[in-house]
Formats: structure tokens, C-alpha cells, sequence
């Protein structure tokens, strides 16, 4: 009697033992790290969980918990979403969600709360309606590129140079038409656009200060002409256009805002204003299609 007691207590240890062996957290991703929606939209939480298992318990989609947040107010928002096992490990992941007030497609970056960036030297770096430039940071390498008094910094104009040589081999000509802009400048655009035309023209036609690329000095407007419409969607037809799409990238080049990603980008779709983010960077987009956002937030 004695031992089959004693047997019984020694199982019991077993299981208990074996069930305290899980100590491994469940495995949660998310699709993205950071998504935009829309003010007043209702936001679909469960669309962003990509994978919740667990080695001992398998899958446990269905048992991922999440906060709320509130899309009534514009605003950087967090969501966080938890997962725990039969063992008690639990395992959580944030999400950032900015709710913006959108004006037709377009971002409106008055209300719209930005990130001010920490890296504004880096080629690579993101700056738009939500990802501002420190204040009183200006690039220290601009110089003037091949073809006008405009300027950009050092490693984008080098670039700038050979592809604006590639086309001219290819019989294509380019003009600079708007390369590195001072703060100061993007400010008076767009206080004198606000004044004159109202803040709806001022949103759907200039950079909010502070948030435009041409402050990076990475960025340049090109066209095919300088004749008065030089920069409308007629670049995109253009042989000038053609090219930007095809060989762009093989410089460093990416074109910034294409047509089919407005709500994305945040604004219009411009054919004419390519970004220089290093070769590697813009062949890897090129190649998924993606632009700088997408990179970011994937
Ligand atoms: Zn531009």
C-alpha cells in the first residue's frame, strides 16, 4: 500500500514537473510596426496580428488580447497586443497607429502629429507629414548640381550627375527645376499659400515646413522642359519620365510619389520628384515596389 502511495505521488510530481517545463514565450508577430487610418474610421485590429503559437500549445490566434484606442481624435496611438500560453508566458508586441485627418487622399499635416526625426544625416531617412526635421538642422555638404545654381548634398549630387549623363547618352535631356530648399523658404511657400489660396489649396499643393525632402537636399524636381507646366503628370509620358521609372534606381534614385500610393505617401502623385536614398535602398524598393513608408512601417 505504502509503495503504490508512493507511486502515485511520484506521477503526480512527473506531470506537475513536466508542466512546469514550458517556460518558453508564444511566438506573436505583426504584420506591420506602424499603419495610418483615418479619423472616425473603425479600426480592424485582428488584421494586423500575422502569427500567435505557442511550442506547447500551438496555434493561439484566437487568444490574442488587445487595447483599444481611440480614432475619434487625430494622433499617434498604441495598440498593444498580448498573447499567453497554458503556462503563463506571455508574450506582446505594440503596434503605432497614426490617425490622420485625410483631405481627399492627402494627409492633412496641420493637425497631423509628427515624429520629429533623430537621424536627418542619414541618406536613408524618412521625412513626411508625420516625420518632421529638427529644428535649425540645415545639411553642411550641399553644392550646385551639374546643370543649374540649384544645389544638393554631396552623395546625392555625385549620383545626380550620373544619371543625368546616362540620359543624355540615351539622347534624353533633363532639367533641374528645384533641388535643396532652405527652411526658411519652405516656410514662406507655405505661409503665403495658406494667405493667398487657403489652407485646402496650401495642403493639396505644398510641403508643410519642416516635412518637405527638398530641406534633406536629397531630392530634386526634374523635367523634360521648362516650359510653364514643366512639372505636371505630362513628365510621366515623357521619354524623361520612362527613364526615371526604369533606370532611376540604378543611381540611387527612387521616384518619391507614385500614383497608386497617395494614401500611403501622403501626398500627390508627382512624377517629377525623385529621392536619392543610395543604390541599395532604391534597388531593393524598386524591386518590391514599395516606397520609403512601406519600408518603414512593413
Ligand atoms: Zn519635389
Amino acid at each position: 500500500m505504502k509503495k503504490i502511495v508512493i507511486g502515485i505521488l511520484s506521477f503526480m510530481f512527473m506531470l506537475t514537473g513536466c508542466q512546469s517545463q514550458d517556460k518558453e514565450a508564444p511566438v506573436l508577430t505583426l504584420t506591420k510596426s506602424r499603419v495610418q487610418i483615418a479619423l472616425n474610421d473603425t479600426f480592424d485590429y485582428s488584421l494586423y496580428i500575422e502569427k500567435a503559437s505557442d511550442l506547447q500549445d500551438g496555434d493561439l490566434m484566437d487568444q490574442v488580447s488587445y487595447s483599444d484606442i481611440d480614432t475619434s481624435s487625430v494622433g499617434k496611438k498604441t495598440v498593444h497586443y498580448s498573447v499567453e500560453d497554458q503556462a503563463g508566458n506571455k508574450a506582446q508586441k505594440d503596434l503605432i497607429v497614426d490617425v490622420v485627418e485625410y483631405v481627399g487622399d492627402l494627409i492633412n499635416p496641420i493637425t497631423a502629429q509628427a515624429d520629429i526625426v533623430e537621424n536627418p544625416d542619414d541618406v536613408t531617412v524618412l521625412v513626411n507629414k508625420l516625420h518632421e526635421i529638427p529644428e535649425g538642422w540645415k545639411p553642411d555638404d550641399l553644392e550646385k548640381v551639374i546643370d543649374c545654381s540649384q544645389k544638393l548634398r554631396h552623395e546625392a549630387n555625385q549620383a545626380y550627375t550620373q544619371f543625368y549623363q546616362a540620359a543624355k547618352e540615351k539622347g534624353i535631356e533633363i532639367y533641374t527645376i528645384s533641388g535643396y530648399r532652405e527652411p526658411e523658404t519652405q516656410q514662406l511657400y507655405w505661409d503665403n499659400s495658406v494667405k493667398v489660396f487657403g489652407q485646402e489649396h496650401a495642403i493639396q499643393y505644398n510641403a508643410y515646413p519642416r516635412r518637405s525632402e527638398h530641406e534633406l537636399g536629397l531630392c530634386v524636381d526634374i523635367s523634360y522642359t521648362m516650359d510653364g507646366d514643366r512639372l505636371s503628370e505630362k513628365v510621366a509620358d515623357s521619354p524623361l519620365g520612362k527613364f526615371i521609372e526604369s533606370d532611376a534606381y540604378k543611381y540611387g534614385f527612387i521616384l518619391r510619389y507614385p500614383q497608386d500610393k497617395v494614401r500611403i505617401t501622403g501626398y500627390g502623385y508627382e512624377p517629377w520628384h525623385i529621392r536619392y536614398v543610395g543604390v541599395d535602398l532604391a534597388t531593393q524598393l524598386h524591386q518590391e515596389n514599395k516606397t520609403l513608408e512601406e519600408y518603414y512601417e512593413g
